[in-house]
């Protein structure tokens, strides 16, 4: 399974979870609607489900020439390097704090979707 297969998967079951509790939360708290509840399961579930693909995700490989990369190392965000190793699905933007959304095959070039 791709790791960007993964994340989504990791997503999916931890939406469905948070989605799930919103429901329970606002069936007790009836004051709150649930539309409302929705979209903040939503944005946790996407925070979390980076930070847990983390624990799955070891290598990752380029879908054009098959070259793998660990997932682990000392990343450079535009002209900013890091200053110590981290799974890349922890790394984050150090101007707008979001994740890295891809990178550059080092063989060939080609874009890998995280
Ligand atoms: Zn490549």
């Amino acid at each position: 399974m791709s790791p960007r297969a993964t994340r989504l998967l990791v997503f999916a079951v931890i939406f469905t979870v948070f989605a799930g509790l919103a429901g329970f939360v606002s069936a007790l708290l009836c004051f709150i609607p649930a539309p409302y509840l929705f979209p903040l399961a939503y944005h946790l579930s996407h925070r979390v489900a980076w930070d847990l693909t983390a624990n799955f995700v070891s290598r990752l490989q380029c879908p054009r020439c098959a070259f793998q990369l660990p997932a682990v190392g000392v990343w450079t965000v535009g002209s900013y390097t890091d200053h110590h190793e981290q799974n890349i699905y922890n790394v984050r933007s150090p101007i707008d704090g979001k994740h890295i959304g891809w990178i550059d095959c080092p063989q060939c070039g080609s874009t890998i979707v995280l």
